[in-house]
């Protein structure tokens, strides 16, 4: 390598995270925060994208904004003492725990948001599990102290307990409620405060004990049981004040964890090999409906993603070049020169990518690793307008590839089933036919309640059950067979019967 040192510095200085929290724990004021203390970045050899395209509004944005949640999953970029940030925006609302299953497969940390009145909460502690699971790390910022908040040793007392974690706080509130003004940061032992306190101040006193409690009593910063997943540090603040925000992303520049080493089928890829690698977890159709543009969302796992670049697409041995390759900037999107492993870039295509590709300089190295769930509710589409039946199936092919709603194709040659794992999709999906395809459709119910993948090591023993009960089989978007049950007693009678076959909810892509 001609610059290895720069290659590998500007490795290092990526910092990729996703924030986690319950819905209205402050994730979106915290998120406009770090934007904002984070530099609007402008990177060496960035251009511009002709006209400064912004996202427009489409219907499912409405959606969003009647009920109130994050429905979207984007990428922002910025920059700050000295590290690239790549910040992946997780949809808040429980329905979509499959979109940010995926997201939280592309990340190397994650900032776990708390209410400080509330502490952990439903939806906060399913996300941490996944973030368990992927032994992601995470720092953990207790919000909204400017409001009446429980005391904070027994929210860290709670943290730890209720997801059995060390909690290591890293500042300490000054004040409470109405009176609180900023962190004392317990490691360097300076103030940062929002206005002058003197040292008569009663909040000093508090202070000057609970420090004295805090160094006797709760554990230290240990940044390898940090990176393992063990323990977290935890920063107190307000995001809507501002407070504490600094705080927090100084930490993830300073020990946040770098682009890690990424598993895949063959071999650990490591982020500072020079071959290019990349992961595409996520894919959204329409983003710019007067485009009608799709964009895949790849992770660089490993390597610099140059412009004019052809990849490797290793589901398929296609060749894929790298034309237009986008960062996001919150709203705005710009041409990416280069990118290295950690970065998040968009590559527009017409359908060749999936969710859960590799891509690669030439190398058969395979990710995966990015899942399906079975679906919990199925309907079969009605559509109104029969004129628009062709129109509905490429429609649906590509909402499914975007990972919007699943599709299942009966092998009886029934219309197809889409099934969803959250009743919310099924209200996105029609809001996107109609303002993306100007398809109206309804929905029927159909006789089934349970969907598995059918695999099984004995080709013979598929192929006999298969034959055996074709009007209950259906092909899901890759064409495996999945079959359907019409409770989960049934489900558990036919695999009772069928020994030598394994029924699956999750489906690994590849
Ligand atoms: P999200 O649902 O997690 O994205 O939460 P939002 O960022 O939308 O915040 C939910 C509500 O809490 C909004 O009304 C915010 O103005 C408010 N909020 C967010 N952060 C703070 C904070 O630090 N202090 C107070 N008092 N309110 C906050």
């Amino acid at each position: 390598m001609e610059h290895a040192a720069d290659y590998a510095a500007e490795i290092a200085r990526r910092r990729t995270f996703a924030i986690i929290s319950h819905p209205d724990a402050g994730k979106t004021t915290l998120t406009e925060r770090l934007l904002r203390a984070g530099g609007a970045i402008q990177m060496a050899g960035q251009v511009r994208a002709k006209g400064e395209r912004r996202r427009t509004r489409s219907d499912w944005m409405t959606i969003e904004r009647e009920r109130g949640i994050s429905v979207v999953t984007s990428v922002m970029t910025f920059e700050h003492a000295g590290c690239v940030f790549n910040l992946l925006d997780t949809p808040g609302h429980e329905d979509f725990s499959e979109d940010t299953y995926r997201t939280l497969t592309a990340v190397d940390s994650a900032v776990m948001v708390i209410d400080a009145a509330k502490g952990i909460e439903a939806r906060t502690r399913k996300l941490f599990e996944i973030c368990r699971l992927r032994d992601i790390p995470i720092l953990t910022f207790v919000n909204k102290m400017d409001r009446e908040s429980q005391d904070p040793f027994a929210l860290l007392d709670e943290v730890a307990g209720a997801l059995a974690l060390d909690t290591a706080p890293m500042t300490w509130p000054v004040g409470r409620a109405r009176d609180f003004v900023g962190t004392y940061d317990l490691h360097a032992r300076t103030m940062n405060l929002t206005e002058e306190v003197a040292q008569s101040d009663p909040r000093m006193a508090a202070l000057g004990e609970e420090i004295d409690l805090v160094r006797a009593a709760l554990p230290e910063f240990d940044r390898a049981a940090f990176m393992q997943g063990s323990l977290t540090p935890v920063y107190f603040g307000s995001a809507i004040r501002e407070i504490g925000v600094l705080d927090l992303l100084d930490a993830l520049a300073a020990f946040g964890p770098r682009p890690r080493a990424q598993p895949a089928d063959l071999r650990t890829v490591e982020a500072t090999e020079p071959a290019l690698t990349a992961l595409v977890f996520k894919i959204q159709a329409n983003m710019d409906p007067n485009h009608r543009d799709r964009i895949a969302f790849a992770r660089v796992c490993s390597g610099r993603l140059v412009r004019g670049m052809r990849l490797k697409q290793v589901r398929t041995g296609k060749q894929i070049p790298l034309h237009a390759p986008q960062f996001f900037f919150a709203r705005d999107r710009e041409l990416a020169e280069e990118a290295y492993a950690g970065d998040v870039v968009g590559i527009p295509n017409h359908g060749t990518l999936r969710i859960g590709d590799t891509l690669t300089e030439g190398e058969e190295v395979n990710f995966g690793g990015v899942p399906s769930f079975a679906p919990e509710i199925l309907r079969r589409v009605r559509l109104d307008d029969a004129m628009k039946a062709k129109k509905l199936r490429q429609a649906l092919q590509e909402l499914a590839e975007e990972g919007v709603v699943q599709i299942f194709r009966p092998q009886d040659g029934a219309p197809p089933l889409v099934g969803v794992v959250g009743s919310l999709q099924l209200d996105v999906l029609v809001a996107r036919l109609r303002a993306e395809y100007g398809v109206a459709i309804g929905y029927d119910s159909v006789p089934y309640t349970v969907a598995r993948w059918v695999t099984s090591d004995d080709r013979a023993a598929l192929e006999t059950f298969v034959a055996a009960n074709r009007s209950s089989l259906a092909d899901d978007l890759d064409g495996a067979p999945v079959f359907l049950a019409s409770s989960a007693f049934m489900m558990r009678r036919t695999e009772e019967q069928s020994p030598r076959l394994t029924f699956r909810d999750i489906k690994d892509v590849h």
